[in-house]
């Protein structure tokens, strides 16, 4: 099915039939897995051709390789974007995309909350190229705006944002960057294309860790940015002379697992949220963190700009981090690991994972309660998921 027949398909049909329609070789219906790490021409000119881009085709596979391209071709659909481009890692992606458009004397904006790695690109690697970079609070919409208008070449997103679910309005934040002339780029990885679509709502590149749901097993790293081809072109130059590539053999285990996207996430969607209103009202449990619940500070505007929660949901225990690990020690059926995105359950303390190199001040700070658990619900029955959680409250 070409890509002009998978337009207004839904989401559940793109995951599985996107990029992957064309009879391969030998007719096989399953996306060959093409290890070779060059491509050979049985004359010089149409080997010229290729390399000069006037003919389809691929010449080496850090530059480009058949699965590869599928699994590219399968996220853009999602996107709904002209183009998309792939990378070894989600940080590859990010930093990739990022000093494909950075230079010296450029001004970032940003969140306080973006994904560990990438904090840590804008605070340790960016400034070293002379790239200044102002980094907002996170749901502080007035203060971003505000900095925007300062002057600024880019600004970057991420909602909802870890480990709290800070849930920033998408639409306002990439309109006051447009009126500035700043490029806006959305890292996409918690709430996934089944869940919200950055590009729909103007923003020029949306990114993906594929290692989270689009792969969805924990078995298989990978990136991906999806947005105009003029600037996915840039993307992609960068990426083939840098390096990052995605193997072939790992862009199969993401089209693997991304067939079944949709239906992982609205599992996960529906398993957060019972999750969530489940420890909401357990007497052991001091707050709960999720966009789903009214409680939530982003409630409203993630009811807006999502068609779903998402998988990921925090919480605090009464008591201090002695509870905590009373609590984890004894659940039997999640990874005590980091990472979101699986089949099954992951769960981990902030103070432990993403943020253990933060020190108690700058935790409070980001509103990180010293008793916070982030939980990255899989696709299990959730009412074994509730009773293994209650059972281990109560050894607390
Ligand atoms: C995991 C993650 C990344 C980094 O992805 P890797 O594949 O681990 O490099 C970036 N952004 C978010 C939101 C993530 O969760």
């Amino acid at each position: 099915m070409k890509d002009k027949e998978m337009q207004g398909k839904k989401q559940g049909t793109k995951a599985v039939w996107g990029g992957q329609s064309d009879l391969f070789y030998q007719g096989a219906t399953q996306v060959p897995v093409v290890n070779s790490v060059t491509f050979g021409y049985d004359n010089v000119d149409d080997w010229f051709d290729v390399a000069i881009g006037k003919k389809e085709g691929h010449i080496y596979s850090r530059n480009t390789n058949p699965t590869v391209a599928v699994f590219e071709e399968k996220v853009r659909v999602l996107e709904n974007a002209e183009a998309a481009t792939s990378f070894s890692t989600g940080m590859a992606a990010i930093s990739n995309t990022l000093y494909t458009f950075l230079s010296k004397g450029d001004r970032v904006v940003s969140i306080n909350d973006t994904y560990g790695g990438t904090s840590i690109v804008f605070l340790e690697f960016l400034p070293k190229y002379g790239i200044e970079v102002s980094l907002c609070d996170t749901e502080d919409h007035d203060e971003i705006e505000a900095e925007l208008k300062k002057g600024c070449k880019l600004l970057y997103l991420e909602t909802p944002t870890n480990p709290t679910m800070k849930i920033l309005d998408l639409k306002r934040l990439i309109q006051a960057a447009h009126q500035v002339g700043a490029m806006v780029v959305v890292d996409n990885t918690f709430a996934t294309p089944i869940n919200q679509s950055p590009l729909a709502l103007g923003a020029d590149l949306v990114l993906h860790s594929a290692t989270k749901y689009l792969g969805g097993h924990s078995d298989a790293m990978g990136g991906v940015v999806c947005g105009r081809k003029e600037l996915i072109d840039q993307v992609f130059h960068y990426r083939e002379i840098n390096g990052a590539s995605l193997h072939a053999n790992t862009a199969y285990m993401l089209l693997r697992g991304i067939q079944t996207l949709e239906l992982r996430v609205l599992r996960q969607n529906e398993n957060a949220m019972k999750l969530a209103e489940h420890l909401e009202k357990h007497p052991k449990i001091e707050q709960v963190f999720y966009p789903g619940l009214e409680s939530h500070s982003g409630h409203k505007i993630a009811s807006e700009q999502m068609t779903g929660f998402g998988g990921v949901l925090s919480f605090s225990v009464k008591g201090d981090f002695k509870e905590v690990k009373v609590f984890l020690n004894h659940l039997e059926l999640a990874h005590l690991a980091a990472s979101l995105g699986s089949v099954s359950t992951l769960i981990g303390p902030p103070k432990v994972t993403s943020h253990v190199e933060a020190t108690e001040e700058e935790r409070k700070q980001l509103g990180i309660p010293e008793t916070l658990i982030r939980c990255a619900v899989g696709i299990e029955n959730i009412e074994d998921i509730i009773a293994d959680f209650d059972q281990a409250l109560s050894k607390i």
